[in-house]
């Protein structure tokens, strides 16, 4: 009588044309049936991994659990990942365009390994392990711009005309804007950024006071840019990932520290990506305002160059310095240029857009005053790429270990082989670790394509990047077995026993 939703909720089913309630609506089948659904519920919890269920978006609840062991979701195989399983190198999958357009590292791994797949000039599906990165990389997100006081909000990608012609915006972004029309002729735009909508969205609320503020605003949403040249695959996209922080302040030193504040967040972040970037000053460009910095991650293909002081901290775009510029504006040292990519913004706005919109709140002594603003971009797709650029080698995807789709690879035994009684240890294993290692429910794969040697799937787990593939081989059969460990960060290869395998793995952070 009920059936998990693709939303995570449980539902009703009632009558015979396939009529829902959600649980805890007001539906008299529901409280027939609330003692069973409460004993569903219960068990829902105590199985995290239920998510991870090969075939969670299908079928009912009671049909799911017999071929899931007690207490324990079914073991994620990779035969059954929506993933392209050709990772051999001589299967190189077609992309879009002349093959000139595989412009960088990152892109060619990431279509070779399966991780984007090409939708239309710039675009990309993003695959299921991509996915899972994001999703990952969006939870420290929000954990770093919620520390400092950060809330979610999610605005319409689609964006009416008026508010970008109040702020001059619709014809100084020129063609890089997305225009369209509606059935009666209004026009829109699909939101490269938000600053305009944000701040009449502010400027609604006409009781702000003083004492409410900052407002630190911030959504991770769908954005649109109409590139000339969209290239570099996720580096240079039309549509994209992006999170914009916007900030809104009593007074010019309170927006001041709130700038420095989000800078610090933006630090701690990178940092703990293990990517090594560096903010340095930059122009404003079209957003405007009166101070900017970058955060750029230095590599050879990035599109921005930067200079950097060898005697002092200085750092800025090059666009900020003059073209003869050969010294350090600050301490008259030599600077040296760098290329980078831009994966982070940050913009103090003043009252540009408040001005404009009128964004007031009730001031100290009782008078509206405009707030002080400031806005913040990262570009989430972008620092996947770009992380995966800096990171990987020529043939094998790197992530930051926090963000691997997938934390842990077991490889069992080849079928037929001398060390196939091992298979069976592999299961169990995957289970011990499920059970004693909680946080790693849902982030093991077994790769059970057992009519490929182990040499050839280890292969393939080096080019994925799992942080650790755990090989059951020939010492899996000595008593007690041992379990060949290979942790990619370290580069290390042991052989444990399953105790040291779950003792090792229970430092794993997982976001
Ligand atoms: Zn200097």
């Amino acid at each position: 009588c009920c059936v998990l939703n693709e939303d995570g909720k449980i539902y009703f089913l009632h009558g015979s044309r396939g009529k829902r309630s959600i649980l805890g609506s007001k539906c008299t089948s529901a409280s027939l049936c609330r003692v069973v659904m409460e004993g569903l519920l219960t068990r829902c919890r105590a199985l995290p991994a239920l998510a991870t269920c090969n075939h969670q978006l299908s079928g009912y609840i009671p049909r799911r659990f017999p071929h899931c062991a007690p207490g324990r979701g079914k073991r994620l195989v990779l035969s059954c990942m929506f993933q392209p399983q050709n990772l051999r190198e001589d299967q190189v999958l077609p992309v879009e365009g002349r093959s000139g357009d595989l412009t960088c590292k990152s892109q060619r791994l990431m279509l070779q390994v399966g991780l984007i797949h090409p939708a239309s000039s710039g675009c990309y599906h993003l695959l299921p392990y991509t996915v899972r990165a994001m999703e990952k990389l969006v939870r420290v997100i929000d954990q770093e711009m919620q520390a400092i006081g950060g809330q979610k909000v999610n605005m319409p990608s689609l964006s009416p005309a008026e508010l970008w012609r109040a702020s001059n915006r619709w014809d100084l972004m020129g063609r890089e804007l997305l225009r369209l029309r509606d059935r009666h002729g209004k026009e829109y735009c699909l939101g490269p950024t938000h600053e305009e909508a944000i701040t009449a969205l502010v400027a609604s609320q006409k009781t702000l006071s003083y004492k409410q503020l900052p407002f630190l605003l911030y959504q991770v949403t769908r954005k649109f840019r109409d590139e000339p040249r969209p290239r570099f695959g996720l580096l240079r996209g039309r549509e994209f990932y992006m999170k914009d922080m916007y900030t809104f302040d009593s007074s010019p030193e309170a927006a001041r520290q709130t700038y420095s504040l989000v800078c610090d967040a933006y630090s701690s972040l990178f940092d703990r990506l293990g990517l090594r970037c560096v903010k340095v000053q930059a122009d404003v460009g079209s957003i405007g305002g009166t101070m900017s910095h970058e955060f750029q991650l230095p590599v050879e293909i990035g599109e921005d160059r930067f200079a950097v002081c060898t005697s002092c901290s200085f750092s800025a775009n090059v666009e900020t310095l003059g073209s003869s510029q050969m010294n350090c504006p600050a301490c008259q040292g030599p600077l040296t240029e760098t290329r980078g990519i831009e994966v982070g913004h940050t913009f103090y706005l003043g009252t540009k857009y408040s001005s404009i919109f009128n964004a007031q709140f009730i001031n100290i002594h009782g008078k509206p005053s405009l707030a002080e603003m400031g806005c913040y971009g990262l570009g989430v797709t972008r620092i996947l790429a770009a992380a995966i650029e800096v990171l990987s080698t020529e043939d094998c995807v790197r992530w930051p270990s926090l963000l691997a789709p997938y934390q842990v690879c077991l490889i069992p035994p080849k079928k037929g082989s001398k060390e196939e009684a091992a298979a069976e240890l592999t299961g169990q294993l995957y289970d011990h670790i499920s059970e004693a290692v909680p946080q790693l429910r849902g982030e093991i794969l077994l790769d059970d394509r057992t009519h490929l040697t182990i040499g050839n799937r280890l292969k393939d787990a080096n080019k994925f990047g799992y942080p650790f593939v755990i090989i059951a081989g020939k010492r899996a059969l000595e008593d007690p077995a041992h379990f060949e460990v290979w942790c990619q960060n370290t580069s290390e290869v042991v052989f444990l026993t399953k105790e040291a395998v779950i003792e090792l793995l229970s430092h794993v952070q997982v976001v």
